[in-house]
């Protein structure tokens, strides 16, 4: 027999439960996709991404043979860029460990790079219907507003109890749509602010709805300031291209397209046998924020002569032609930077 909260979650389910997500439709491998890109973004962000990534990567062995730049190319503008690169490393493994079949075990499911226990649990209730509880961003603000438990889910004590509660839930029968059903309701009603909780199926037993508290839970994150970091971006154009080069696997944006970080502009001209008199202009700072810190971005554009185009076009760096398809994946501040060149170059976009 389901809980109380189970049986109640799975009737509001039948009546308005999510049943026309793209993913929805299909096998281990696209919900496993959908899963990761749902990880930091919302479900109409990611939509026309899975579609079109689905298309270039109908299954794991064609992830798996397509090249890093392509996979990532298709995650520009989605950030968390090591989602991308992990999704590509486990359709490695599963192309040469399990013989391009999406593993069927949890153990095996969890084993795949940027896979954890909630998403492998995941995965393996919504693609086979096995009962495996879950504990992603929405779940846990669910399980804490009803249960009222005290807390940042970060801290160890408090994900124990989370977990607890979500494998106490979990039912034997139904565990797939059980599953869709409380992601959709932490998605729909149960969201982070102004809760709909008079449509909310479990709200009769919501112990922060009860107690007129539901901003307390789930608890926050202890506050620390961010740290704020600097670097010059280089904008090197000659003619009607730009010089990119490939940032390196590990760190911040690894293995995509941006713009040198310089910290001296005459000598990086100068190393490239260029004139150090060049026009330099500087644009105005532009702010990113990471989760551990925000970054200001100075671009500043030089304009090279014609004969500059040629120097240093190897496989990490590259002289993109605005016009052009981008030669792989580029981080959102990047991109910002590009398009504001390319319409003050006025050049059509690639
Ligand atoms: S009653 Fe409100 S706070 Fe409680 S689970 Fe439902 S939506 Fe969330």
């Amino acid at each position: 027999m389901p809980d109380a909260f189970a049986e109640r979650l799975l009737a509001w389910f039948d009546v308005s439960g999510r049943k026309d997500l793209p993913w929805q439709v299909g096998d281990a491998y696209r919900i496993w996709v959908s899963e990761i890109m749902l990880q930091q973004t919302q479900v109409q962000t990611v939509i026309p991404y899975f579609q079109r990534f689905v298309q270039s990567f109908p299954d794991a062995a064609a992830l798996a043979d397509a090249p890093l730049d392509d996979v990532l190319r298709h995650w520009s503008g989605l950030g968390y860029y090591a989602r991308a690169r992990n999704l590509h490393a486990a359709a490695i493994a599963i192309r040469d460990q399990h013989g391009g079949r999406f593993p069927a075990t949890f153990e095996d499911v969890q084993a795949l790079p940027g896979v954890g226990r909630s998403t492998a649990g995941a995965i393996l209730a919504l693609s086979r219907d096995e009962r495996h509880p879950i504990l992603d961003g929405n779940v846990k603000r669910v399980l804490a507003r009803h249960a009222a438990i005290d807390g940042w889910p970060g801290k160890t004590e408090v994900a124990k109890l989370l977990w607890s509660l979500a494998e106490q839930h979990t039912p034997d029968d139904r565990a797939g749509d059980y599953t869709q059903a409380i992601m959709d309701l932490g998605a729909t009603l149960c969201t982070r602010s102004r809760p709909r909780c008079e449509d909310c199926p479990v709200h009769v037993d919501c112990q922060a709805f009860a107690a007129d508290a539901i901003d307390r839970y789930p608890g926050k994150k202890p506050k620390k300031a961010k740290p704020l970091k600097e670097t010059t971006m280089l904008m090197a154009v000659s003619r009607d291209s730009l010089y990119l080069e490939r940032r390196p696997a590990a760190g911040i944006w690894g293995g995509l397209w941006s713009l040198p970080e310089v910290d001296d502009i005459d000598d990086w001209c100068e190393r490239r046998a260029v004139s150090s008199n060049v026009e330099v202009e500087r644009w105005q700072p532009l702010r990113h924020s990471f989760s551990h810190y925000d970054l200001d971005i100075q671009p500043v554009v030089v304009r090279l002569p014609k004969e500059a185009g040629a120097v240093q076009d190897g496989e990490d760096a590259v002289w993109y032609r605005l016009d052009d398809e981008p030669p792989g994946g580029i981080a959102a501040p990047v991109k910002k930077l590009i398009d504001a060149l390319r319409s003050s170059e006025h050049v059509p976009n690639g």
